[in-house]
């Protein structure tokens, strides 16, 4: 198996090259993941504690921090992607172009199989036309 596996890289460069990117590929997606969430779930560790030790610390309001601003539970898996703009659920569309959200009807689209979730890139969708936004 190990052997065949060895034989085929060796045979052929192109199948290795694709394995090595798909592989970076999905570390790199998982390292995003835990650079994003990370330090917030930190933060908000740190906080808790604070708030435990100086109760007066943590009833001011101090910061407007990206702590406040996310869900309750929030770990490296959960939640699952969200809508910049609305930060509802996002669905994958029927056909596979985008990810729509279900509440601003904003679709995200898909390229080169990375969604791009940036307000400015996406168009709105009500089910009936599609606007594009005005491109410079
Ligand atoms: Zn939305």
């Amino acid at each position: 198996m190990l052997n065949d596996l060895a034989a085929l890289y060796t045979d052929n460069l192109a199948v290795f090259a694709g394995s090595v990117f798909l592989v970076g590929l999905v570390i790199g997606s998982f390292l995003n993941v835990v650079i994003y969430r990370l330090p917030i779930m930190l933060e908000r560790d740190w906080r808790a504690q604070a708030a435990e030790l100086m109760p007066s610390v943590g009833t001011a309001e101090t910061t407007t921090s990206t702590v406040e601003t996310v869900p309750e539970r929030f770990t490296l898996s959960t939640p699952r992607s969200a809508c910049p703009a609305c930060k509802a659920k996002v669905e994958l569309k029927p056909d596979g172009s985008g990810l729509k959200c279900v509440e601003c009807m904003r679709v995200y689209p898909i390229r080169d199989d990375i969604p791009v979730m940036l307000v400015d890139e996406a168009t709105i969708e009500d089910g009936t036309e599609v606007q594009q936004p005005q491109k410079s």
